[in-house]
């Protein structure tokens, strides 16, 4: 649940649709990548599955069972790899298989990823359940734009809609989602991934954040107190490597920038960071911050690796003094 708790919003829809007991036969979730709906969708079922008074409890046999995905009653459909459309034949058979009574559960719930993908002709297929459900099945739709669905499905479903959280609010959610990362490299991942939960995820699990993290802390020491040869001689390494170069500046980012605020709040506190943050002013770090962010954007824009290198360690040099 916590995850989802960013979007209150959206956690209130949710709690309002499962507090009566009684679901609505289809949900729209719309929203665009990274928003949570796959999240929001497996909240949906485990209100519909969860066999605990208080639901969903998150600890029974049929919320843990959704969780991993493993539960019988719910289905997951999208467009087949390799294809651009979700195909009318999946409609079909969702349709015929809607009719099959559950097998754990008191109701069947078939989530469908990219609905925009459908066109017309499965959508219009797709009406026919919606209009007249069989009695256990729910149908969950994910989009991005409503707009690509046809009026006769959005006059029956019930729709929400989720943002993307913004990169204070992903990296509260990696709090409890990846409790055991250094809270730096979650916020770095959260910085990296613009906000989106999923993508943060995944830069945290990758090998490469630990490496960009280490390379991150000694650029930061040698940007501070060595000379900017040793920093162009580390940052040479990412001349072929813009992808790890885009994993490696927000951390030197966000390394300046908690630098900036430990300086601004000022804590006595000891730690590896101390003599750096010592060294800085508030708005040497921050500029610092900026030079790093300004460089990811320009590697995102694909300018030359080196030629961005050379100027973010020159701003940074000249704004730290050195
Ligand atoms: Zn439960």
């Amino acid at each position: 649940m916590s995850g989802l708790l960013y979007n209150r919003k959206a956690s209130a829809a949710l709690a309002s649709l499962g507090a009566g007991g009684r679901l609505p036969h289809a949900i729209l979730l719309e929203g665009p990548a990274g928003s949570g709906k796959h999240l929001a969708a497996e909240i949906i079922a485990r209100y519909a599955l969860c066999t605990a008074q208080e639901k969903p409890c998150g600890q029974c046999a049929g919320c843990v069972k959704v969780g991993k995905r493993v539960h019988p009653d719910v289905r997951y459909y999208g467009v087949p790899e390799g294809k651009k459309e979700f195909p009318i034949d999946l409609v079909r058979e969702i349709r015929q298989d809607a009719y099959i009574a559950p097998n754990e559960g008191t109701c069947k719930i078939y989530i469908l990823e990219q609905a925009h993908a459908m066109n017309a002709a499965a959508q219009n297929a797709l009406l026919k359940s919606i209009e007249e459900p069989p009695p256990h099945a729910r149908f969950v739709l994910l989009c991005e734009n409503r707009s690509m669905l046809l009026p006769t499905i959005l006059s029956r479903v019930t729709a929400i809609e989720l943002e993307v959280p913004s990169v204070e609010q992903c990296a509260q959610a990696l709090e409890t989602l990846a409790p055991d990362a250094p809270e730096e490299e979650r916020r770095a991942a959260a910085a990296g991934a613009g906000g989106n939960i999923g993508r943060a995820l995944e830069l945290l699990g990758s090998a490469k954040p630990s490496k960009a993290a280490a390379d991150a802390r000694q650029l930061r020491e040698i940007l501070v107190f060595g000379d900017r040869y040793q920093a162009l001689k580390i940052l040479a390494a990412y001349d072929k490597d813009r992808q790890s170069l885009l994993d490696l500046l927000p951390l030197l980012e966000e390394g300046f920038a908690q630098a900036a605020l430990a300086r601004y709040r000022r804590p006595a506190a000891g730690g590896q960071e101390e003599r750096l943050t010592n060294r800085l002013t508030c708005e040497q770090a921050i500029c610092a911050a900026e030079a790093a962010a300004q460089a990811a954007e320009q590697a995102r824009r694909n300018v030359s690796v080196p030629l961005l290198c050379a100027c973010m360690v020159e701003r940074i040099k000249a704004a730290v003094g050195g």
